[in-house]
């Protein structure tokens, strides 16, 4: 049975965010729809979905936004991050600048975003290991030093979707139950 169609105790806005390339749509249809695409559109990208999830007894219904393409003309508009509980920061492991930009888009959460904000920050790609230029530890140390969880995720071979959904998820449950 599909959990989309039952009533749901909670629902939470939550965003996508990160430069333009670095796997959101695809760790967004990953989740929502268990689909990866080899060749994604900028300018076709939904501009949300939902997903159920449960805990304890009760049933999150999470909306999750995503950019569209607008992240390339910086013109993510604050609709976007209007009562936007969580947001996943995503940067792609094989390109250094995808990493350093991560900076500025938590400028733009900070301007932007409620203070309380969950922030998952997300080093896509870990499958291309090959071509990796961010390490593990890289992005464990920025994590801890801005406070965010921390995940290294592959949209394609679907490591850590969920988990990095789940635990954003999660952890606005907990602030807000
Ligand atoms: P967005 O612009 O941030 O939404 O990025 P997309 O989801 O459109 O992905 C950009 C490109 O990266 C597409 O060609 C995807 O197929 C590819 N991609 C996304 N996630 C992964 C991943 O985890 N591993 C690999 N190897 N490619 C990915
Ligand atoms: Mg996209």
């Amino acid at each position: 049975k599909h959990m989309a169609d039952e009533e749901c105790d909670y629902l939470f806005k939550t965003v996508l965010i990160g430069d333009s390339a670095v796997g959101k749509s695809n760790l967004l249809s990953r989740f929502a729809k268990d689909e990866f695409h080899l060749d994604t559109k900028p300018t076709i990208g939904v501009e949300f979905a939902y997903r159920n999830t449960k805990l304890g007894d009760k049933i999150i219904k999470a909306q999750i936004w995503d950019t569209a393409g607008q992240e390339r003309f910086r013109a993510i508009t604050n609709s976007y991050y209007r009562g936007a509980l969580g947001a996943m920061l995503v940067y792609d492991i094989t390109r250094n600048e995808t990493f350093e930009n991560v900076r500025k888009w938590l400028q733009e959460l900070k301007e932007f975003g409620d203070p309380d904000m969950v922030i998952v920050l997300v080093g896509n790609k870990s499958d291309l290991v090959d071509l990796r230029e961010v390490e593990v530890e890289d992005g464990q140390k920025l994590a801890e030093v801005e406070k965010l969880c921390f995940l290294e995720t592959s949209a394609k071979e679907n490591l850590n979707v969920e988990d990095a959904f789940l635990q954003m998820i999660t952890k606005i449950y907990k602030i807000a139950s």
